[in-house]
């Protein structure tokens, strides 16, 4: 079976495979902010996101998470298990930033503990507005259990996610994960965990190590995005 586009969104394209089951993913160069309003290609930058999200979900394979992931194929393909993705996006926050900062009364930098979880209904148009449990379940997206099951994994990703950066200087601040139902209706992460989707700080320095870096004209968003792939992978 050839490789046939089914759908392109702001920074990856998906194809089908060899298998009906698998999927490709291509992380392309294509970088957006601000519901697509600011929009550039950075060459390399789909290559780091990609092997950044592999070993991110190999990691957290291995703490008991179920991705989608499959293999990383080549530099910007990722191989992974074709999922019906559920159009929530899960934010877990440890720090105050962004949007919580803009629209409630947070101090930025103020730790949140326990951390904050967030639903964002996943669409654009509507400037993927905010949830809460009973819109979730009254849009019948998914069951009560399923929802206590994507807040149980959410905290989970986000236990390794903040002692693997804290072992390499970094805070998490904060980040967005999607999940998705297998053939066999179980639920998994999918799409990617890369610089795109996550709020990281130096921990000495308190500078911006994601796509804030673009977001805000901060500096170069290549080398930013390169030097957290290099802590992440090491020697890889
Ligand atoms: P905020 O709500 O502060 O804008 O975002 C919180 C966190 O979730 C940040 O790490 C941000 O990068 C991530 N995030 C929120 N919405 C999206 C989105 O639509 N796409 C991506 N890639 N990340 C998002």
């Amino acid at each position: 079976m050839s490789e046939e586009l089914l759908y392109a969104g702001k920074a990856k394209s998906i194809y089908t495979s060899d298998k009906a089951e698998e999927l490709i993913v291509v992380f392309r160069d294509d970088i957006t902010a601000f519901d697509g309003g600011k929009k550039d290609v950075i060459a390399g930058k789909g290559e780091f996101n990609a092997r950044v999200s592999a070993r991110l979900y190999d990691l957290l394979e291995g703490a008991g998470v179920p991705t989608h992931l499959v293999a990383l194929e080549g530099p910007a393909r990722m191989r992974v298990r074709r999922l019906s993705m559920i159009p929530l996006e899960v934010i877990v926050r440890n720090i105050a930033a962004g949007s919580l900062v803009r629209n409630y009364p947070f101090v930025e930098g103020n730790p949140l503990d326990p951390p904050l979880i967030v639903i964002d209904y996943k669409d654009d148009s509507r400037h993927d507005p905010m949830l809460n449990d009973e819109i979730i379940l009254a849009l019948g997206l998914v069951t009560r259990r399923e929802l206590e099951e994507l807040k149980m994994l959410a905290l989970r990703v986000n236990g390794v996610l903040r002692d693997l950066f804290a072992d390499i200087g970094i805070q998490l601040v904060d980040f967005k994960i999607e999940f998705g139902r297998d053939a066999d209706g179980k639920i998994r992460l999918g799409d990617e965990i890369s610089m795109d989707s996550m709020r990281l700080w130096d921990s000495r320095t308190g500078v911006s190590l994601d796509k804030d870096v673009y977001r805000f004209d901060k500096g170069d968003v290549l080398s930013t995005y390169g030097q957290v792939a290099a802590r992440i992978l090491g020697d890889e």
